[in-house]
């Protein structure tokens, strides 16, 4: 990667919107939203898989630095399909997808490990190593990216803190309950200081207690200045958070609206 490449890539989120929003409330930004805070771009984004499924048909959105957004439809409304395109882990067959002003299908090979660590994911079952403790889960994450023995000893157990489990970092994953399961997840997609946490349908597997547990931590990361993008079926969270929400039905984004409603 060139300097000016990697100067690029490391703004994904301009630096005002990192340490410096904190105080100011990133989350708490007023309804209309400058170019200037333009994060992601969808331009006209369409994804056919081979056998002629057209999962995502047109797609347009803006999201800006700050966002909370719910991503909600019907299974097979094409959720996952979206989220794998912003992931980069498929390319769209028309269209661009622009992450800070790049186009993310001209990353080239080696930069996609740097992108996708700028991109945090977590899913409905967890996808944690069971015979690990949590600290090891945690660890592991920074240990495939090269971090030194000293950098994951110093920042394992801060992040632990964040998800609210310092008290049973020795704790077996497989002995955990489902909402801390989901805490080691979000711990473990937190330790790159990702600018954008994905969180496909996170509350699936959880009781009521846990799942409002779980969207408090991710509206407590979202107002530390990480978008938070939530795909979810829950119409009940939904509707409680009264922030953005896009619809999708059948690959089409049928609606886009500043303090949504679940309506399909
Ligand atoms: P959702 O997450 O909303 O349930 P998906 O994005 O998983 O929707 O699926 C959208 C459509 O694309 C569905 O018709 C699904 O069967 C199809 N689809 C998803 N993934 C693939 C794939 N890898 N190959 C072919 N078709 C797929």
């Amino acid at each position: 990667m060139s300097d000016l490449e990697l100067k690029a890539a490391e703004k994904f989120i301009p630096p005002e919107s990192q340490g410096g929003a904190r105080s100011s409330g990133a989350a708490e930004k007023p309804k209309a939203h400058a170019d200037s805070d333009v994060v992601i771009e969808f331009r006209d984004v369409s994804k056919e898989y081979a056998g002629k499924v057209e999962a995502v048909t047109d797609a347009n959105f803006k999201i800006h630095i700050g966002e909370f957004i719910s991503i909600v439809g019907p299974s097979g409304a094409g959720k996952s399909t979206l989220i794998r395109l912003l992931t980069a882990e498929e390319e769209p067959s028309k269209g661009e997808i622009l992450v800070a002003g790049r186009n993310i299908s001209h990353l080239k090979k080696r930069e996609l490990p740097f992108y996708r660590r700028k991109v945090g994911v977590i899913f409905q079952d967890f996808k944690l190593l069971p015979k690990k403790t949590i600290y090891e889960n945690v660890a592991f994450a920074l240990e495939v990216s090269d971090a030194t023995d000293e950098e994951i000893a110093e920042k394992v157990p801060k992040i632990i803190q964040i998800v609210g489990l310092t008290s049973r970092i020795q704790a077996m994953t497989e002995e955990l309950s489902g909402g801390e399961k989901q805490r080691v997840s979000i711990a473990r997609a937190l330790v790159h200081n990702p600018k954008l946490l994905i969180a496909d349908e996170p509350t699936g597997n959880l009781d009521p207690v846990s799942t409002w547990e779980i969207i408090e931590l991710l509206f407590k990361i979202n107002k530390q200045g990480t978008i938070v993008i939530l795909a979810t079926h829950d119409k009940e969270v939904v509707d409680t958070l009264q922030k953005r929400v896009i619809s999708m039905k059948e690959g089409k984004i049928v609606s886009d609206e500043e303090k949504g409603k679940y309506k399909l």
